[in-house]
């Protein structure tokens, strides 16, 4: 598979054909597996094979297929397949830290994540110190001999800070800590987080995976030796396992992720450019528009802005209501990286529970807008936007 390209993997990567050699791929919905003797069956328990299975916590051909497809574009050995984005960023963590050890993390991140950080890990004595993810010089400073992990959102949502990846890699690994990357907004086409020495990589495959607004999913993607070790030792016993029909939808996704996702971007361009400068708009928040602060890095990492973008309204959260009020194709939503294009006021929703500090440090002001492009036609979702943002 690795002599093609990532579109032709994202087709064919990773497939098992059963007894009856069907072309599309089938959904094996069966918990458990049988053995031909109790001989096998005590073989299987001391060592499974790549295609050997016992119980679909720990593995099922259909997931297994979702993983190998994932890990082939994303060209890493191995991955595992969870229930959902959160179950991955747990179980990426809490697989690899004790209690006494020391984690370094970006502050711009999901509100779950912060949760798994500061509440959980925090609970079971574990440090955790928070840092700027765009200074450099704050992740040197925060780093200490007990640094077990550096985690960030390589894009943070929904500001859209863009960390350097390579460079807090060796930063990271100059200290003996492993890269554990969220890596949900630069999505898998435009991932370079594996180049850039990530040791672990984790998207929600909830949003542009599937893409189409169906399943919740996860996957942790990384060296064999890991994903495979303390990885799927933490999962396997604690059940955050993904279910095969939901590994058949995300196998289908990955399809067409490719159209999607670039689709999806090259309209998120152009309606950043469509409202950058707008009499209500303070700012618009893009990687892809030369006036993010990130700009070039954003280019030189990914090439791509990516498929969502936030912007401010001047007139604040009443604005930002009347905006979302008058929008008719856009839906209101708090999930985004769906077909279907969606909207979300971050401070009264998917960010409401953060304090006011911690809202003012993150600029997720009253005014803040975040916009996730869907697959309508460019010019209908435009023109959608110049007409709400006119009745602002
Ligand atoms: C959505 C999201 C998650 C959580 O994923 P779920 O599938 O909803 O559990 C984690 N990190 C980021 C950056 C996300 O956008």
């Amino acid at each position: 598979m690795d002599k093609w390209k990532k579109r032709t993997r994202a087709v064919h990567a990773g497939i098992r054909r059963s007894q009856y050699n069907e072309v599309s791929e089938a959904i094996f919905l069966t918990q458990g597996f049988v053995y031909d003797s109790a001989e096998q069956a005590e073989a299987r328990f001391v060592k499974a094979g790549e295609d050997e299975f016992i119980y679909a916590r720990y593995g099922n051909p259909t997931v297994a297929m979702f993983e190998d497809r994932i890990a082939s574009l994303e060209g890493v050995e191995a991955g595992f397949a969870t229930a959902s984005g959160m179950a991955a960023v747990n179980g990426a963590l809490m697989a690899l830290v004790k209690a006494g050890d020391h984690v370094v993390s970006s502050r711009a991140l999901f509100g779950s994540c912060l949760y798994i950080l500061e509440d959980v890990l925090g609970r079971f004595g574990v440090e955790i110190t928070l840092v700027d993810g765009r200074d450099l010089g704050a992740w040197k400073a925060a780093i200490r001999p007990d640094t077990r992990i550096v985690f960030c959102e390589s894009v943070s949502n929904p500001t859209l800070e863009v960390i350097d990846l390579g460079a807090l890699a060796d930063i990271a690994h100059a200290n003996g800590a492993l890269l554990v990357v969220d890596n949900v907004f630069a999505t898998p086409i435009f991932s370079y987080a594996a180049e850039a020495g990530a040791d672990l990589i984790v998207y929600s495959s909830t949003k542009h995976i599937d893409g189409q607004g169906r399943c919740l999913g996860g996957v942790i993607l990384g060296k064999r030796e890991l994903v495979r070790g303390p990885v799927e030792a933490y999962l396997k016993h604690t059940g955050g396992a993904m279910s095969p029909f939901n590994a058949w939808v995300m196998l289908k996704s990955l399809d067409t992720m490719d159209l999607r996702v670039r689709a999806q971007s090259a309209t998120a361009q152009a309606l950043a450019e469509g409202i950058e400068g707008h009499a209500a708009v303070g700012h618009v928040l893009y990687p892809g528009l030369k006036s993010h602060p990130q700009h070039a890095l954003a280019m030189a990492q990914a090439g791509n802005g990516g498929t969502v973008m936030a912007i401010d309204l001047k007139g604040g959260k009443e604005a930002a209501f009347r905006f979302l009020n008058a929008l008719e194709i856009f839906t209101i939503s708090n999930n985004f990286a769906d077909s279907k294009s969606i909207v979300t006021h971050p401070a009264t929703t998917t960010h409401q529970r953060l304090p006011q500090a911690q809202k003012d440090l993150l600029g997720i002001t009253p005014g803040l807008i975040r916009l996730s492009c869907g697959l309508e036609d460019t010019d209908d979702l435009l023109a959608d936007v110049l007409q709400a943002l006119a009745q602002v």
